[in-house]
């Protein structure tokens, strides 16, 4: 076990500490994204279980979704002021860093968001957990049997389809062009959605699965529409692929994954990531005792 004690404003790790199939499990898109994108990310923030600070980013995304969602359950009438309001109240109370400024020049297209969905369809759920067991049967968010779960921004539902909606924040704060967060979001997201869709499934199953987000930055939906998904092939596919990983991973340290090599491909491959990572103090501690290590 590791200590939690602070030291130079850093957590001290047990880096010796040994992957158990609790750090792994429930698996979330996010949990395996982190996996994929970084593995020494991945062991800070879910084998040693460091928090990060909440950020400017982190409170940005967090504000908007939660005024979307009081917009969509809420009975308000639904004009700039209101919206603008209701920001400042979720900056005030619940997310002191979340940029009322630049939310200003968005409230439009969240305005005409909320208004289609709300003039369009009479069922939906907003903001909703999924979760299932390693044999694709529906459990509590919390169950200690769950194996895969995904909190859901927006569900649509229709008698032959359901619409799976997520809510996207990224490039607003630091500005990258529409071009390029399109093109990480449509490679990430429908992957994601597609985890979502076949959660969902086992309370709503349907034929037609529509996946689909909501870029915050132009107002835009982007979609997909998939008939007749097989969602518990889906699953099974996801979960091959997550066994694999639990079984590279687990009963290891973050020495025997990681080497002074693959350490130096991460981070050229992590260039433009490593800039931003909440992780790189740590990051840096590691890369001093893979040197001894390896030397
Ligand atoms: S600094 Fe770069 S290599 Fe290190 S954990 Fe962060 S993203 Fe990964």
């Amino acid at each position: 076990m590791y200590q939690k004690t602070i030291f130079d404003n850093l957590i001290e790790i047990n880096f010796e500490k040994e992957v158990s199939i609790e750090d792994l499990r429930p698996w979330s898109f996010s949990k395996y994204d982190s996996y994929l994108t970084c593995p020494i990310k991945f062991f800070f923030r879910y084998i040693y279980k460091i928090d990060v600070e909440k950020n400017k980013f982190l409170a940005f995304g967090s504000g908007v979704h939660l005024v979307i969602e009081k917009l969509l359950t809420k009975p308000v009438t639904l004009n700039e002021k209101i919206i603008l309001n209701l920001a400042k109240g979720i900056k005030s109370k619940i997310e002191p860093l979340f940029d009322i400024d630049t939310f200003e020049s968005y409230i439009l297209y969240i305005l005409k968001f909320v208004e289609k969905i709300k003039k369009n369809y009479s069922k939906f759920e907003v903001e909703t957990s999924y979760a299932c067991d390693e044999n694709f049967s529906y459990v509590p968010y919390e169950s200690k049997h769950s194996f895969l779960r995904g909190k859901i921004d927006l569900i649509l539902e229709q008698p032959l389809e359901i619409q799976i909606v997520d809510h996207k924040t990224t490039g607003i704060l630091n500005n990258r062009s529409l071009k390029n967060i399109l093109g990480t979001l449509k490679d990430k997201s429908y992957k994601q959605l597609l985890w979502y869709a076949a959660l969902v499934s086992l309370k709503k199953p349907r034929r037609t699965y529509t996946l689909s987000f909501f870029v915050i930055k132009n107002g835009k939906i982007f979609f997909r529409k998939i008939e007749n998904l097989d969602t518990r092939k889906t699953f099974f596919k996801i979960k091959n692929r997550l066994l694999k990983i639990e079984r590279k991973l687990e009963n290891k340290s973050i020495f025997e994954i990681i080497d002074k090599k693959s350490f130096e491909v991460l981070k050229q491959k992590n260039k433009k990531l490593c800039f931003y990572c909440d992780y790189i103090k740590y990051c840096k501690k590691l890369e001093k005792l893979l040197e001894k290590k390896y030397w």
